[in-house]
């Protein structure tokens, strides 16, 4: 019986030990996880997480899932959109704007700030295809986006579905240019509905100081690549 019972407490301490082992093991692989999400190092810049301003705004950021014209997922630890507070604060002066002139209709913000690795992964993604061309080139500096500085949107209604704007965001081709709106009507390719849509959506963004892109209907900008490259820090990570 005694022998019994020593043996017990023998495999009840080694068992223990094995528990305590398995704990520091666990404990050593979260020291190791030391390295900061993009969504930890966008905060502690001080960028301006949008739904946080104006909760009216609403967010689907396109990059983070696989249904983009890239096919792949590019943000990874990063489901936030984020911008410059210059920026922002045009984005809520947006969102009021559009509230006053539909109710109940709001921006939907589909990719904001795009830190420069997502933006090499974005550009190798589509090298030697078509989509090349739609991609600032991180060699060349990259684009507003990688400043915090550019913002690619849409409009939902009080239902939250999205406006029809004649094409898709990141519909790559001739269809997405603003120049060819009456064209594209008269064509019949959209209808004057989606046209009317597009001049809401750039009423409301550039009277709260946004500059269009002639190529895209949905990506806006702050301010001009001069101005982002004297003024403005990049996010070189
Ligand atoms: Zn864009």
């Amino acid at each position: 019986m005694r022998k019994i019972f020593i043996a017990l407490i023998a495999i009840l301490l080694t068992g223990g030990a094995c528990v305590a082992q398995g704990k520091k093991v666990r404990s050593a692989g979260r020291a190791q996880q030391t390295e900061k999400t993009l969504d930890e190092r966008l905060k502690e810049l001080g960028y301006v997480d949008i739904a946080e301003l104006n909760p009216e705004v609403k967010v689907s950021l396109m990059y983070a899932r696989d249904d983009n014209f890239t096919g792949k997922v590019l943000y990874d630890g990063m489901s936030r959109a984020w911008l410059h507070a210059d920026a922002a604060k045009s984005v809520d002066k947006a969102q009021k704007a559009l509230s006053k002139l539909k109710p109940g209709y709001a921006l939907l913000i589909k990719d904001a700030a795009r830190p420069m690795s997502v933006q090499r992964k974005m550009f190798n993604s589509v090298v030697g295809t078509t989509g090349a061309n739609y991609v600032a080139n991180p060699a060349k500096g990259g684009g507003l986006h990688n400043y915090g500085l550019a913002v690619d949107v849409t409009i939902v209604d009080a239902e939250g579905k999205e406006l029809d704007m004649g094409t898709p965001v990141d519909h790559l081709g001739p269809e997405a240019n603003i120049t060819r709106e009456d064209q594209l009507v008269s064509s019949g390719y959209m209808t004057a509905q989606a046209r009317e849509n597009r001049r809401l959506l750039r009423r409301v963004m550039t009277e709260a100081g946004f500059m269009p892109l002639r190529s895209e209907w949905w990506h806006f900008n702050r301010v001009s690549k001069a101005e982002a490259r004297q003024r403005y820090k990049r996010l070189d990570f």
